[in-house]
Formats: C-alpha cells, structure tokens, sequence
C-alpha cells in the first residue's frame, strides 16, 4: 500500500485520492468563518474521503482565520517564543504565573483567551518586557541553568536590539512625526511603498521584515500589532525626530512617500495596493474577504517597483508622485 492510498467506503477497498482547495465555512463559538481548505476524493468514484492530514490541516486553517479575525496570537508566533528566549515550555509557562502545560497546549493548537493571547503577543514583541518578567519571577523556575540559558538569550537579544535599531522603527518614528494624522492602515502602505521604492532606486530592501498579503493589502504583521488599538484612528504624532541616521537615499524615498503617498488616505491605498502584482500574485485563488498570512516574497516587490521605476521613467525618488497620480486617477 502506497502512503498516498486511504480506504474508500464506497469502492470498498484502499484506493488513490485526489485533492481538491475550495472555500469552506467553519463555526467557532457559533460564529461562522471562511477560510481555504482541502477535500479528498476518491480516484476510482470520486467519493469524499476521510483523510486525517487533510483534517487537522482545515481545523487548521479554520483557527488561523478565527485568530487572525479575532487579533488572537498566529500559531507560529507562539511556537516561536521558546526557541526566541531558549526556554522550555514549562518553565515559561511557569514564568507567566500559568498552569504547568498551558503554554504546551496553545503550541499544540488550543486557543489562548484574548488576555493570554496580548501577554503572549507582548513578550514576543518586547524583550524587554520579557527580560523584566524573567528578573521577577526567576524564583518560580525550579533549575538555575534554565535561568541562565533563557538569560542568556534575552541579553544577546537586547544588546543586538540596543546596538543598531531596526531600520523599520526608525523609518516608523520619522513618519509619525512628519505626518499629522496617520492611521495604521496608512502607515502599513507608507512602509510597504517605502520597501518598494527603495528597492527601485538602491537595489537592496531597507527592512529585513517581511510582509504579509492580508486583506486589507500588504501588513507588516508585528507592526499590526503594535498600533493596532489605534484603530481607524490617527497614532499621533511622535516626538522630534533626528533624521540624520538616515542616508541621503532612505531619506528622500521616505520624504517622497510622505509627500507623495501619505497624502491619500489608507482605504485609498488599499485600493491602490489591490491593483498591483505583488498583492495580487500572493494572494492567488484566495476569496477578496479570505484572510491570509501569506508571506510577500521580496523578490516578488523588488521586481515589480522595478518595472514601475522603469515604466515612469523614474530619476530619483521624487519622481513617485507619477505613479502616485496616475494610481489615483485610474482606480
Ligand atoms: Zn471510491
């Protein structure tokens, strides 16, 4: 019997399947949810068969849109925080004041409460705040040496942080302070152009971070997270800011995103970002609604705000406002 054989009730016998991807729906406390899933079929019949991979894999995907809907902690995240803070799952459970295995059962697949799920988000997001978390409860872990490991990974974790901030925040905090009423829709859009355009003209991506094709248009996920209570709210301004960190070039692509690009609203630029290739590629045979954590590939930006710089004409970075217009006045 070949791996890919399961039995058939109809065929009464273990035969080949095909798989089909079609929407499905799916109700999590007596809320109904779209999300992709797969069927399997039978080869000879073409009967619905059970496949338990196919299974888990819909629960699955069910879950990643309830999470994604409901602003709960993605899966990956949370599998990745003991391996971000090299500590095991029960002591960090232990850490957070929870029971012994309730971290071990939300890496399996459960779903944390939303209160579980911020705390999660927070100490995935904030070293710091783990790190301080760490000091405090370091008495509750039961062996120093899985202190001093997770110490260990923190301290290199914030020296590095410490060291050279991520470009990204510096670029987040020149545009909170040189607009006036950003919201956080608007401010995925100005960092995603800023990514693309800096591409065109340098030919290298000014933020290591990957975007992710949701649909609203292009989010960088941690950010979401971050401003997210702002809602369609402005975030409001940040205090003054030194550009001088800045190169000559990352300063005039994100000076001609501002003036440019940040001058349209964020649901305008969703709609902008809806009519171009990457957003589009990535998302694929995806419903419009369908949410998705699909990743942008770089390659796939950098090759369209190539074409764009190319088709425009492009000189320098102030030359964006044609494309700009021109996306206005064609959607
Ligand atoms: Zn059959």
């Amino acid at each position: 019997m070949s791996q890919n054989t399961v039995f058939c009730e109809e065929c009464r016998s273990d035969v080949e399947y095909i798989v089909k991807a079609l929407p499905m729906t799916g109700k999590i406390k007596n809320k109904e949810y779209r999300y992709m899933g797969r069927e399997a079929h039978c080869k000879q019949c073409g009967a619905l068969i059970y496949v338990s991979e196919i299974s888990d894999a819909n629960l699955r995907s069910l879950y990643d849109v309830y999470r994604t809907q409901n602003g709960i902690v993605s899966l990956d995240i949370i599998q990745a925080i003991p391996e971000k803070y090299s500590i095991g799952k029960r002591p960090l459970s232990i850490l957070l004041g929870w029971g012994e295995q309730t971290f071990s059962r939300y890496c399996d697949g459960d779903l944390p409460t939303r209160q579980f799920s911020d705390m999660l988000i927070r100490i995935y997001n904030e070293p710091i705040f783990f790190s301080e978390l760490l000091e405090k409860n370091k008495g509750s872990l039961n062996s120093t040496r899985s202190y001093e490991k997770c110490r260990r990974a923190v301290d290199a974790i914030l020296s590095a942080d410490s060291t050279e901030e991520r470009k990204i925040n510096s670029v987040i905090r020149y545009l909170l302070n040189q607009c006036e009423d950003i919201t956080p829709l608007a401010l995925q859009k100005a960092l995603y152009y800023i990514q693309g355009f800096f591409y065109a003209f340098y030919k290298t991506f000014l933020f290591t971070e990957d975007c992710e094709a949701w649909v609203h248009g292009p989010v960088y996920r941690d950010i979401y997270f971050r401003y997210r209570d702002y809602r369609f709210d402005p975030i409001g301004k940040a205090s003054a800011f030194d550009s001088e960190n800045f190169s000559s070039g990352e300063k005039a692509v994100c000076d001609s995103v501002i003036h440019n690009i940040c001058c349209y609203s964020g649901k305008i630029l969703e709609r902008f970002t809806h009519n171009e290739a990457p957003w589009l590629i990535t998302r694929g045979e995806l419903p419009i609604s369908a949410p998705s954590d699909r990743i942008i590939e770089k390659s796939i930006i950098g090759e369209y705000f190539e074409t764009i710089k190319k088709k425009y004409n492009m000189v320098n970075p102030n030359d964006i406002k044609d494309y700009a217009r021109d996306m206005f006045f064609r959607i």
